[in-house]
């Protein structure tokens, strides 16, 4: 967990499907984004940024299996049993390691209170 995490940031936990891979992130919510990409559009993800430091897998690291495309700058991690993907491994513009968490994965958040800001991953 990072020492100063940003004011608007909160401890939220999270998971895949069927409960196998577990996680807890320090996440500023209102930094969401809905982003065009081909494999955001496909798996219909609303990702949210925190430091890698920031985040940790409580259960079921062995049970995650990584997809890469295009670039191959972004581990989507996705459970070996639903499929479901709860975050992907990247790196902020300064190289910083960062977690991408797909905020559909968390646990006790209310998705329609969110309003995701729109990012045109399909053209950048
Ligand atoms: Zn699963």
């Amino acid at each position: 967990m990072s020492d100063a995490p940003a004011a608007a940031a909160k401890l939220h936990t999270g998971a895949c499907h069927c409960g196998a891979v577990q996680f807890e992130v320090s996440l500023d919510l209102a930094g969401a984004i809905a982003c065009n990409c081909s494999i955001c559009s496909a798996k219909g993800l609303i990702l949210a940024f925190a430091p890698a430091d920031a985040f940790r897998i409580t259960a079921g690291e062995d049970r995650l299996n990584e997809y890469r495309f295009n670039r191959h700058v972004i581990g989507h991690m996705f459970c070996d049993t639903c499929g479901v993907e709860p975050f992907a491994r990247g790196q902020l513009p300064d190289g910083t390691p960062m977690a991408a968490v797909n905020v559909r994965a968390l646990k006790e958040i209310d998705l329609a209170a969110l309003t995701p800001a729109p990012y045109d991953g399909r053209a950048a």
